[in-house]
């Protein structure tokens, strides 16, 4: 059987600039050989089996020599594999793209391009610069600054891209800007034409400077503009001062910290991205199904669920729905009751607020005899107590315990030095601290979803700084957007 190379281009840098396609081919490849610009979240779709091996070149640091990297080509899929050859932007935009096919191509073996965004598009467009604009610029020209013009032989024929009528999107242009502004200025182009460099387009922590072609090198030079960046000069930079998206989401610039498991942590994640911050996943803890014996349901007048968690775990246990079918199901939280109308049980008791006082209230009028509580090994007593004071007859039955996950250096650190940390349990706090310990409380904002999180957080000798209301993820993230409004 023979293999196959597919050179597959990973974008600028932010994972959701990945094609369906790329992560298609990522997820099915044996081998994937890849390079330095590539973003690190497109690894995690290849199958745990398959050989993942850096063969990038770096600036002036290691070198993976080109020859090596055809060689590991043609011998990966001359044996037969699947070879994923993951590059950044796209692997025909100054990605040695064209070298590979062509090796490939001469050794008989098949390969397959997949195109990606590349940077010199992507980046201005997170700068609010649309590369080609009706009566700015008509054309734009993809250019490497790799090569000093100052140097003799130098392939640009310069005074040509000078009079280029459209944008100029140079790759590889942070150590050569100066050589390149002055030669385009040599060439007839106008010292005040707008110049815009975007330095780590797409990711978190992209900044872009604006200048012109008399005084960009010496501004990139002063704010220190590092690789990799776009540097793109041209009319169309102008347009940033009113189509600047990226910067003015609310959330931008804020980096936010999120200790809940990693199963629950995604959706929370992606919303806080979306607002334009940039999510640390700390997760402290994990959730451990327990093998706890479930009594047969159907023997009780009120089940209480607690936790999303919980939910899924019981409905796990049941062997048909239908045995709530007379059972009043009580619930707390809108994420609980979320879980339990994904699998057919419509709460009939969701009190407004989201925590077990909230639920004791609205149970008020409800006649309570035998309850069963599904939930947390460390739950609150809240509940139950409030119950059996009333004279029912309460089972607990714990369906998971929460457990600590250990927290590696990098992502202890980051979360410390994050503007926000975000706590959604008291659980998620106390393994926080142990994990991270207690000094890492101190610098950023805290965030607690409710009442007995903000409790966890002072038991740490912690003040919340903001505490949402409602006391979901939602009002979390609400509250979140009004301490972070200017
Ligand atoms: N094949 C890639 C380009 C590889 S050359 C593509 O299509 O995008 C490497 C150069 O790409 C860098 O020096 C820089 O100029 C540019 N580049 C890559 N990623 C970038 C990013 N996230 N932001 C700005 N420039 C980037």
């Amino acid at each position: 059987m023979s293999g196959i190379v597919h050179l597959v281009g990973a974008g600028p840098g932010d994972p959701g600039l990945l094609t369906v396609r790329a992560v298609e081919l990522i997820a099915d490849a044996d081998v994937i050989l890849y390079d330095r610009l590539i973003p690190p979240e497109a690894l995690a779709h290849a199958r745990p089996d398959a050989e993942v091996v850096y063969v990038g070149k770096q600036g002036e640091g290691p070198q993976f020599p080109q020859d090596d990297t055809h060689r590991l080509l043609l011998e990966h899929a001359g044996a037969g594999r699947r070879v994923v050859r993951l590059k950044g932007g796209d692997p025909f935009v100054f990605g040695r793209g064209g070298e590979e096919a062509l090796v490939l191509h001469e050794a008989g073996i098949p390969f397959e391009v997949v195109p990606g965004v590349t940077a010199g598009v992507a980046a201005p467009a997170y700068a609010g610069i649309p590369v080609t604009h009706r009566d700015v610029a008509s054309g734009v020209a993809f250019v490497t600054g790799h090569e000093d013009p100052e140097k003799p032989g130098s392939v640009i024929d310069w005074p040509a891209l000078a009079a280029f009528p459209g944008t100029l999107v140079f790759y590889m242009a942070v150590r050569t800007l100066p050589r390149i502004a002055d030669r385009l200025v040599a060439g007839g182009r106008s010292p005040d034409e707008p110049v815009a460099v975007v330095e780590r387009g797409t990711l978190p922590g992209q900044r872009t400077l604006v200048g012109t072609l008399a005084d960009v090198a010496e501004r990139a030079e002063r704010e220190r503009i590092r690789a990799p960046a776009i540097t793109l000069v041209g009319e169309v930079a102008r347009l940033r001062g009113e189509l600047a998206w990226l910067e003015a989401r609310p959330l931008h610039g804020r980096t936010v910290a999120v200790t809940r498991a990693r199963a629950q942590a995604s959706a929370l994640a992606a919303r806080l991205r979306a607002l334009g911050a940039a999510v640390v996943e700390a997760p402290a803890i994990r959730i451990v199904p327990l093998e706890a014996e479930l009594p047969p349901v159907g023997g009780y007048d009120l089940v209480c669920v607690t936790s999303p968690n919980g939910a899924e775990l019981l409905l796990d246990r049941l062997r048909d729905a239908r045995e709530l079918a007379g059972v009043t199901v009580a619930a707390i939280g809108p994420g609980t009751a979320r879980a339990l109308r994904a699998r057919g049980v419509e709460p009939d008791i969701l009190p407004e607020r989201a925590v077990a006082e909230g639920l004791v209230e609205a149970l008020a009028d409800v006649p309570v005899g035998r309850v069963l509580i599904a939930r947390a090994a460390e739950g609150r007593d809240v509940l139950p107590e409030a119950l059996r004071e009333r004279g029912a007859q309460v089972d607990v039955v714990a369906l998971y315990e929460t457990v600590a996950e250990p927290l590696d250096d990098a992502a202890r650190e980051a979360a410390a030095g994050a503007d926000y940390l975000l706590f959604t349990s008291a659980s998620s706090v106390r393994f926080f601290a142990r994990a991270a310990g207690e000094d890492s409380l101190r610098g950023p904002r805290l965030a607690s979803i409710g009442p007995a999180t903000s409790a966890a957080l002072r038991e740490h000798g912690a003040e919340p700084d903001l505490e949402a209301d409602p006391h979901t993820p939602d009002g979390l993230v609400a509250a979140l957007l009004a301490d972070a409004a200017p």
